[in-house]
């Protein structure tokens, strides 16, 4: 392993957060040479993403070389979106330091620092990428909106891009717009649908590359809920909407080959039959929590061996929680990936090292991998539990709270997660890991996450948490800057959040929201400085992947 990128990290900045009616930034600039000053750029510690191959047939094994393509050609779709021409932007970049950076990045955006462009002459990230133009004004897109025949329906899809001309604003469905990619990955998805044994996968496969060309992929999310026994799996397609920063309405394209462990996975089975029951002990009215969550759905750990796209963008993603298409949701509830290998990684590269530096010494030895994987796994858990649909009838929580709708949908997740360990503990079941570790861990969790910065959806919601937490003692820091968790203060704060993120879903409170993210979403200086201490430890942020067919022995 080598650090990619050795220089230290810069601060992390405030959120400075538009509310409303804010126009984007004029359009991309040329492309041009790199910064002189390379200082302050995030740093990223390399690894290699391997998995034992070994229990895989003959079938399974020459799937993946088909499967890691079809990966590939979202990387090439999802730069599209993120930044438009790859190839340009690179060939212009000289340094190869700062090439391989704008890789990471998929642009020339840090975005573990805000977005903060790290070469001369880049404006502002668009918060609308490549997916509107790039000088549209809300005021316009709600225009169109009003003006539409079908109430908004396509140009608020998650699966069209946005273009103008002298009509006006208009949708572009992504088939039309990455009809090159898509194609290729369906037809590589159904040469692997030929190989497969498994009935459920080669369903999935053959309705996941109808849905590349249709632009209708709830059926092929309904076929992928329906499988249960494949151990090589897919993940592929338009899917998060995180990197639409204007309205969060676009799904942006990324693809990841998985590895189910089978091992884990039975131990994760019998969580899901606990939703109904933590469902009614939420710390809220029952109006906020009067939905059943999904009981058919599953939770499994797997190694990944190829990420592709947004999920391989600035923070690798650690774990799944799919689908996002609420109807698919309420009927089928949803499946939970925990990739296993990749948060190993993560642990062991960034929180142990982490809790070294900011953890009290007596409450360090409590930070440990079995409660780590336990925090994340109930972060899954938790996006099930609480409410999708307003109270008033109006449409989804997602609809409501727009831009802000992920960073609280995030932030519920990892409160509820802890509460549910909470409960589950003092009902006598078995973690992996004890409430001090959980918590202690879960502290440690909240650095390595605040430091992914306030442009992602799980940095701005850490924040949050810290500064609520902080003002209710839930944790206290000493003279000589080490951190200990106050585990009833923790407890007492975790139900408190709870039920303020779950009423403001509840009520589609989008100003409530937004009073929230300008009040507590800022790092003050004290934890500013604590970052910074991190950052002169040489402690990377995130990983990135030396990944592919020769990794793998293919
Ligand atoms: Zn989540």
């Amino acid at each position: 392993m080598r650090s990619i990128v050795r220089l230290a990290v810069a601060s992390i900045l405030p959120i400075l957060l538009c509310v409303s009616g804010c126009g984007v930034s004029d359009e991309a600039p040329e492309p041009v040479v790199p910064a002189d000053d390379y200082s302050g750029r995030t740093t990223y510690i390399e690894v290699e993403l391997t998995a034992d191959l070994s229990g895989l047939t003959d079938n399974q094994r020459a799937m993946l070389p088909l499967l890691i393509e079809a990966s590939r050609t979202m990387e090439n779709a999802f730069w599209r979106q993120a930044w438009g021409d790859r190839d340009a932007l690179l060939a212009s970049i000289e340094d190869e330091e700062t090439r391989r950076f704008a890789q990471i990045n998929y642009g020339p955006w840090d975005r573990l620092d805000d977005n903060r462009p790290f070469m001369d002459g880049i404006g502002d990230k668009p918060r609308g990428v490549q997916l509107y133009p790039q000088d549209m004004t809300v005021e316009e897109f709600e225009g169109a909106v009003a003006a539409s025949a079908d109430d908004g329906a396509a140009l608020k899809s998650l699966y069209t891009v946005i273009r103008r001309d002298a009509g006006g604003l208009f949708a572009v469905p992504y088939s039309e717009v990455y009809a090159e990619e898509l194609g290729r990955a369906a037809d590589l998805l159904e040469q692997a649908a030929a190989l497969a044994e498994d009935d459920g996968f080669r369903e999935y496969l053959k309705l996941r590359a109808t849905a590349m060309r249709t632009d209708d992929y709830r059926a092929s999310d309904m076929a992928w809920m329906d499988m249960k026994d494949n151990t090589v799996d897919v993940v592929i397609g338009p899917i998060e909407s995180y990197e639409d920063q204007l309205f969060g309405y676009k799904a942006s394209f990324e693809g990841y080959v998985l590895i189910k462990d089978t091992a884990w996975s039975d131990r994760l089975s019998r969580y899901a039959a606990m939703l109904p029951g933590l469902q009614e002990g939420l710390p809220v009215e029952d109006a906020y929590k009067r939905e059943s969550p999904g009981t058919d759905s599953d939770l499994n750990a797997y190694d990944a061996i190829f990420y592709a796209g947004d999920c391989n963008a600035g923070a690798k993603t650690i774990a799944i929680n799919l689908p996002n298409d609420e109807q698919v949701q309420l009927a089928k509830g949803t499946r939970r990936l925990q990739l296993k290998n990749t948060m190993r990684a993560k642990f062991d590269n960034i929180l142990v090292p982490l809790a070294e530096i900011l953890i009290a010494p007596d409450q360090r030895e409590k930070v440990r991998f079995e409660a780590f994987f336990g925090n994340t796994m109930f972060h899954e858990v938790a996006h099930g539990l609480g409410i999708k649909n307003t109270l008033d009838g109006s449409g989804t929580v997602r609809q409501a709270l727009k831009d802000h709708a992920s960073a609280l949908e995030e932030g519920k997740a990892d409160i509820l997660g802890l509460y549910m360990v909470t409960q589950l503990i003092e009902n006598g079941e078995d973690t992996g890991a004890t409430l001090e570790e959980h918590y202690a861990t879960f502290l440690a969790s909240i650095f390595r996450s605040v430091r992914f910065g306030a442009s992602s959806a799980h940095g701005k919601a850490n924040m949050i948490r810290f500064n609520f937490f902080n003002e209710r003692g839930a944790f206290s820091r000493d003279e000589e800057g080490f951190y200990r968790v106050n585990s009833d203060q923790m407890r007492d704060a975790t139900n408190a959040l709870a039920e303020k993120i779950l009423t403001l879903q509840g009520n589609g409170d989008y100003d409530g929201v937004a009073s929230l993210v300008a009040e507590l979403g800022v790092v003050h200086d004290t934890l500013g400085a604590d970052l910074d201490r991190l950052a002169g430890a040489g402690i990377p942020v995130d990983i990135v992947f030396r990944q592919g067919e020769d990794v793998l022995g293919l």
